[in-house]
């Protein structure tokens, strides 16, 4: 069955089996583990995973996918195709209540920000997860503070995990060759928060504002997104022991935090 590649879902099928076989390897499958794969596409990964978990479900948005994989893995008993679109996937129609799942996907590129929230937001039925993306985006995921790629990105993922980066792939390990290069990425859920914080919410609040004109002080990218005077921030920055002519990334998580807490006592 021929399948034409659709640009619009990020369609460029792994063609390296040594790197599907590599990135199957680092979920460190077990004969009881059950695996979310997200955008199964031909199977290029499928094909590992069935070999080593108990259960593998293959989401995959595009019918013609689903009926292609239904066919070539006819004879696999522990393989379900689901036709569906991952972000309106509801974990309780497919995971028993209590279970975890071990997530993996060569993602779409152009829906990576919303798979990561939703899988932020499923933490607590995913244990870890493999996911192929972008370079660049696999560069800002996993960044340390005090880098270029330290981002509200990074922070709203390593607030709830260990993410680092576990390899790169060239453009010609797929087919169609995408325009960029790819990274794979390794995300571990935390069972708790690295930082406690009284509100969530609140806290990626200031780390945008923070954020929102990145070569400026910290002091003035706050004072300029929240509408305060800079003298104010000034103040509360000092309090937390920030200098107040730092740049955002040169922030850590903690210090956001403490930042946010004190904020939040005195603005809220
Ligand atoms: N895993 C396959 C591989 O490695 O060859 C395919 C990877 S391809 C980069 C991404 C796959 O995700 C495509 O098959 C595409 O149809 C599917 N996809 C795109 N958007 C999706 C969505 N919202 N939900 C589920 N699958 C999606």
């Amino acid at each position: 069955m021929n399948v034409r590649p659709k640009r619009s879902l990020g369609q460029n099928f792994l063609s390296d089996d040594s790197a599907a076989g590599r990135i199957a390897e680092r979920l460190e499958l077990k004969k009881d583990d059950t695996v979310l794969e997200i955008g199964a596409g031909k199977g290029a990964l499928t094909r590992h995973l069935v070999e080593k978990a108990n259960r593998v479900l293959a989401v995959e948005i595009d019918a013609r996918l689903c009926r292609l994989l239904r066919k070539s893995f006819r004879d696999v008993e522990n393989l379900s195709v689901i036709n569906e679109d991952i972000l309106k996937l509801d974990f309780r129609d497919v995971v028993k209540p209590g279970a975890k799942v071990k997530a993996v996907g060569n993602l779409p590129y152009q829906i990576t920000s919303p798979v990561l929230s939703f899988l932020l937001e499923n933490k607590e039925t995913i244990s870890l997860c493999v996911l192929t993306v972008q370079k660049e985006m696999a560069l800002r995921i996993c960044a340390l503070p005090g880098t270029k790629d330290w981002s509200p990105l990074s922070i709203a993922v390593q607030l709830h995990s260990d993410a680092r980066v576990l390899f790169h792939l060239k453009p010609e390990s797929f087919y169609p060759p995408p325009k960029v290069d790819s990274s794979v990425i390794k995300i571990t859920f935390l069972g708790e928060p690295r930082v406690a914080m009284p509100d969530e919410e609140w806290f990626f609040k200031v780390v945008r504002c923070a954020f929102s004109q990145r070569r400026k002080m910290v002091s003035n990218s706050l004072a300029g997104s929240l509408d305060l005077p800079k003298s104010r921030i000034e103040v509360i920055l000092e309090e937390v022991g920030i200098d107040p002519r730092k740049r955002a990334e040169a922030l850590g998580l903690k210090q956001f935090v403490d930042l946010a807490s004190a904020m939040r006592e005195i603005l809220k």
